[in-house]
């Protein structure tokens, strides 16, 4: 079953591709992540994904255009709910994608991370799909994220120290007093 799979970062999309492709899908992977910070970095995990898709020769679909400013003005003034913008701005453009390519299929490597809103991602994706006619592919990947981890380090990939957003950077370092 073809498979546009929104792809967050090279690490995410080890164990992701692998685990879907046991499940008969076949994944074309989707870089589509405005809410990088700074530009430096989202290039960085843009190069490690392409390196992946590369030593594995898998297809993968870039969106060259950064649209840090869209992302800003979804979440401006909803700091506190800002991953729900997060989810539905990068699910929304991966269903409109999968759309207008024919693909039957979306999904996302964010459900790897334990450290994301399964629920909250899930019932974006189905109601995306639901307006879309599409399906929304909700497997759990949770339980290969040390393992994507562990691929990331044997293939050499960078591996990021923060969610992603200017919100996520501050908040690896800095603790409110
Ligand atoms: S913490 Fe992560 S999921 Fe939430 S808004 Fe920031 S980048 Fe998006």
């Amino acid at each position: 079953m073809d498979l546009l799979l929104h792809t967050c970062c090279g690490p995410c999309a080890t164990y992701s591709t692998l685990y879907l492709a046991q499940k008969k899908f076949s994944p074309t992977m989707y870089y589509y992540n405005p809410n990088i910070h700074p530009y430096k970095e989202w290039e960085k995990r843009k190069d490690s994904l392409q390196s992946f898709a590369g030593l594995k020769q898998l297809p993968l679909i870039i969106e060259e255009e950064y649209e840090l400013s869209e992302f800003l003005q979804r979440t401006v003034f909803h700091e506190h709910e800002r991953c729900g913008f997060c989810y539905q701005m990068r699910l929304e453009k991966t269903a409109l994608k999968a759309k207008e390519l024919g693909f039957a299929w979306f999904g996302t490597t964010l459900l790897i991370s334990p450290y994301q809103n399964r629920e909250l991602i899930c019932s974006i994706g189905r109601k995306l799909a639901q307006e879309l006619n599409l399906s929304f592919c909700d497997e759990d990947l949770r339980p290969g994220f040390r393992k994507s981890q562990q691929l990331a380090r044997e293939f050499e990939l960078y591996r990021q120290g923060y969610c992603g957003c200017i919100y996520s950077e501050r908040d690896r370092y800095y603790k409110s007093p």
